[in-house]
């Protein structure tokens, strides 16, 4: 049988041949968000049907947590009207978990106006599905909030965005870029940087990882959160250069399984290991971090066994083995609780946030 070759090989070769090799954030942006065959055109990348399953599609007590976290933290903060902003949403159940739980606490005189900030039309259209029941604004471009507190919440969402790598080559970093040839994509070395990269001494080999969207999107919420005062929480794969190993994490996933970058173009979800190292690297004064932590650590301490108990209290013998089922995956090594890695900003003049 003769594999139906994909569009965006054809236009990801063209633009090499054309100009030479690309940086690895191009041609991600090409196979991610391409309008018309770009992996986010389809609407069914996440869920049991799609390609991989995230925490607040596992249960509901991911998102209720989350809600409580911010909450707790606008009452104490003595915060009044609050915006809430989504980054990623995926299909919406995160936003949705975090508004039933604040309709069921009825959060008094507290308002929070909820924003999702989206790329994919396809996934907008699956998120409005999902919320029709609550008020809900999509954004595109951050700014685009009141001049509120603003509270962040991104779940698996800086690893889904384009990233650039360095490669250490005698003494000297170098851009790692995308080269083809007999119609296979591969690695090159580009250009030599003349920037420090990092301070430790590094032999040949080692791999730095850059996000320009997410240097983009910090400074934004750093400016924001500085002004009307805020927090983003952050919970992602991801480490600090050090225990990254400064190794190539830039991954394929298709159908739950891992998948090589350069097949299955535009069906292929791409992603890469948070580097927590560069969140932490331009905090402005005023703004303070906490964490990274494990998402098992984050998640017991704000309470997930006891909520889980709860819920299954008076339940049949196969309900309870489902919760604890769920309650496994969220948390245990095995599942998301190690790799998984909680990390929050805050401005200085909100109270503490909780779980770390
Ligand atoms: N947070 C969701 C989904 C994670 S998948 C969950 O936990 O289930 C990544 C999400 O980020 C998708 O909704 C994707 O469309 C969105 N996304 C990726 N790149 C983006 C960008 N540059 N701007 C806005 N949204 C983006």
């Amino acid at each position: 049988m003769k594999i139906q070759e994909s569009p965006l090989k054809k236009k990801i070769t063209r633009l090499i041949e054309a100009n030479g090799p690309i940086h690895i954030s191009e041609f991600m942006e090409i196979c991610l968000y391409n309008i018309d065959h770009g992996y986010y055109s389809n609407s069914k990348v996440i869920g049991k049907k799609g390609d991989f399953v995230t925490s607040p599609e596992i249960s509901q007590v991911f998102g209720e947590l989350i809600a409580l976290n911010f909450y707790s933290n606008a009452l104490s903060s003595n915060l009044k009207e609050i915006n809430l902003v989504e980054l990623g949403p995926g299909n919406g159940t995160l936003m949705k978990d975090i508004l039933n739980t604040f309709s069921k606490i009825q959060t008094n005189n507290i308002k929070f106006n909820s924003f999702l900030f989206e790329k994919s039309n396809q996934l907008k259209k699956v998120q409005k599905n999902n919320l029709s029941k609550y008020k809900c604004n999509w954004i595109d471009n951050l700014e685009n909030i009141p001049n509120k507190p603003t509270y962040f919440i991104a779940n698996e969402f800086f690893d889904a965005l384009p990233i650039n790598q360095f490669i250490s080559n005698n003494g000297y970093w170098f851009e790692r870029k995308v080269e083809v040839k007999n119609n296979n994509f591969y690695f090159v070395l580009g250009k030599k940087i003349s920037d420090k990269l990092d301070d430790d001494p590094y032999p040949n080999g080692k791999i730095i990882e850059q996000s320009i969207y997410t240097q983009s999107i910090l400074a934004k919420i750093f400016k924001l959160i500085l002004k009307y005062s805020g927090a983003l929480i952050v919970i992602d794969y991801g480490q600090i250069n050090k225990e990254l190993n400064y190794k190539n994490t830039l991954q394929g996933v298709k159908n739950h399984h891992a998948s090589d970058i350069f097949q299955s173009i535009g069906l292929t979800d791409l992603s890469s290991w948070v580097n927590f190292s560069a969140f932490m690297k331009n905090v402005p004064n005023g703004v303070i971090y906490k964490g990274p932590i494990t998402q098992k650590e984050f998640l017991m301490n704000l309470g997930i066994k006891e909520r889980f108990e709860n819920l299954g209290h008076n339940k049949s013998v196969i309900e309870r083995r489902r919760l604890s089922n769920e309650f496994e995956r969220l948390v245990s090594a095995s599942y998301m609780g190690q790799a998984f890695k909680v990390f929050a900003l805050q401005s200085e003049n909100l109270k503490i946030l909780e779980g770390f």
